[in-house]
């Protein structure tokens, strides 16, 4: 699947399933925004990337949750590229607890960053596609926003939160070119996975009926699915992938 000359925004782009996502998004022939906070892990993955990613990558110090640097964001890959064909709002946190304690600063954190850092990329970004006439927003959604889980009140609340989101900016853009969808992946195998107990971990491993946790890539390759022509006709949709966890 190619994208060859098309300019896709990839927010938490510098680890995980966003890293994932960049080098997928390399491969195809992109232009790929690497949009995070974590500057060190973003240029280190930039040079990785090797003497393509001089033509066609760059990296924008950029955080989601403040609405003048997702501006910025926007505003810098139009004067870089020109366009603006994939928004991919993948960057996302935890701050996991138990409700009675959870602290007004854990919902907070995470409210800022996984539901109001997809409203402001978004905001922002949706009008240049309005004005070319096309566009693909893929937002990144979870299985707990289905099903919430046991300490995530927070996370749960956002990844419910994007769904509505997805299927409102479906209806309200459709008709100005823009397909807008969510992928909800299951448990994945990233550092946000790894900070929770072992127990847990296994647990949910045992559950999956594919028998493992999902890879990085596993996810990446819906985002390429769902940015690319193969998928002109899907709007407001919610891909799981999950290997089946949610049967
Ligand atoms: P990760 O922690 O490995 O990577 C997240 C990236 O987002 C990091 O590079 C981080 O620096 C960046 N980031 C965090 N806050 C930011 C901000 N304010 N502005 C810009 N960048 C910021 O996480 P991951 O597992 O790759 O998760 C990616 C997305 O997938 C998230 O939205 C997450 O909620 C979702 N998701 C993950 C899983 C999983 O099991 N790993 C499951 C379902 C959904």
């Amino acid at each position: 699947m190619k994208l060859t000359d098309k300019t896709v925004i990839i927010t938490g782009g510098a680890n995980g399933i966003g890293e994932a996502a960049v080098r997928l998004f390399m491969e195809a022939e992109a232009n790929v925004v690497i949009a995070d906070f974590n500057e060190e892990a973003g240029l280190r993955l930039l040079n990785e990337l090797g003497p393509s990613a001089a033509e066609r990558a760059i990296f924008v110090k950029s955080n989601v949750a403040e609405p003048k640097s997702a501006q910025q964001l926007m505003e810098q890959t139009m004067e870089r590229f020109g366009a603006i064909d994939v928004l991919i709002n993948n960057a996302g946190i935890t701050r996991d607890a138990m409700l009675m304690k959870m602290s007004p600063e854990q919902w907070q954190d995470v409210i800022d960053v996984n539901l109001n850092g997809v409203f402001y990329c978004t905001r922002y970004g949706a009008p240049y596609m309005a004005a070319q006439g096309h566009g693909k927003i893929i937002n990144t959604s979870s299985i707990v926003g289905v099903q919430g889980n046991i300490g995530q009140t927070n996370y749960a609340a956002t990844k419910a939160g994007v769904i509505g989101m997805t299927k409102t900016w479906a209806r309200e853009l459709g008709y100005k070119g823009i397909c807008v969808n969510a992928v909800a992946p299951g448990f994945i195998a990233t550092e946000m996975v790894a900070k929770m107990p072992e127990k847990i971990v296994d647990g949910m491993r045992d559950k999956v009926p594919l028998r493992r946790l999902g890879r990085p890539e596993d996810v990446a390759q819906a985002y390429l699915f769902l940015a690319s022509d193969a998928a002109n006709y899907i709007n407001g949709a919610v891909i799981e992938v999950n290997g089946g966890l949610s049967i």
